[in-house]
């Protein structure tokens, strides 16, 4: 069954390493404008998942369509021109360059078709960008941490700067993998606040998280997987109150 308003659709998707069955049939429709989230057990492919929709990894069988394109044997930086973003587990980010300058990069990247070496040495003369940079900043509440050198920020602070790096690309979907990963509480909450005023846009986003309580209070829908499967998916009240959900994380 198709649902109107689909803008990215996991079509019955196998992804098998050696034996293993990482993903199983997988079968996923993700509305226009809607947080998605795709939670389960460590183990259960959600990254797997993921890399699968940004063309990272190549589906064993199946089809990834988004907006009418279908992503499938496309690579990474196509499907990203395309207009999909994501923040990865472990951020990807230039360590000894400031803060500002890493939101920058992105979105040279996005205007020239591709990032280039060179692109470093003219940073400082791109005041449009930069000035769209210190926007983004801003909206990530990290203003005061503009000149830092990127990798001397905390766990959570690296979050934000990535989160303002996939903003600044103004994509229609953004991909965050457990954007919460090793967060103190309070960077949790902040973040959680923070991806609730993003929501707020109408931006499509897909969140994959292990951490229940976080979707909760975000998500439209949520998807569990489990053991590479999708045992479950609807609301965030059905999907609490589903006996197979409670037992992938407490039988698990
Ligand atoms: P999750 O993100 O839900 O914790 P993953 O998608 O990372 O789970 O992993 C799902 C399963 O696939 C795990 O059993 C993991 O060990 C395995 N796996 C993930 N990536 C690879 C790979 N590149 N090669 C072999 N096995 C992998
Ligand atoms: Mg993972």
């Amino acid at each position: 069954m198709t649902i109107p308003n689909v803008v990215l659709h996991v079509a019955d998707v196998h992804k098998r390493f050696g034996g293993l069955h990482a993903l199983a049939d997988i079968d996923l429709q993700v509305e226009e404008g809607q947080t998605h989230a795709i939670i389960g057990p460590n183990g259960a492919g959600k990254s797997t998942l993921l890399n699968v929709i940004i063309g990272k990894l190549a589906p064993t069988s199946g089809t990834v369509v988004f907006d009418g394109a279908v992503l499938t044997g496309r690579k990474p930086f196509e499907i990203n021109q395309l207009g999909i973003a994501r923040v990865f587990q472990t951020p990807e980010i230039f360590s000894d360059l400031s803060v500002l300058h890493n939101v920058m990069i992105p979105a040279l990247a996005k205007r020239d078709g591709a990032f280039k070496l060179n692109m470093l040495r003219s940073l400082d003369s791109e005041t449009g960008i930069r000035a769209e940079a210190q926007d983004m900043l801003e909206d990530v509440g990290m203003t005061s941490r503009r000149d830092m050198a990127a990798g001397s920020l905390s766990r959570g602070d690296k979050r934000r700067m990535e989160l303002a790096m996939c903003l600044i690309q103004h994509p229609r979907l953004l991909l965050l993998d457990e954007p919460t990963a090793g967060m103190s509480r309070h960077d949790t909450n902040t973040t959680i606040e923070l991806l609730k005023k993003i929501k707020s846009r109408g931006m499509t986003k897909v969140i994959i998280e292990h951490d229940m309580h976080v979707v909760f209070s975000l998500a439209d829908k949520i998807s569990v997987l489990a053991q590479g499967r999708i045992i479950a998916d609807g609301t965030p009240d059905q999907v609490r109150g589903n006996p197979k959900v409670q037992e992938a994380y407490l039988g698990g």
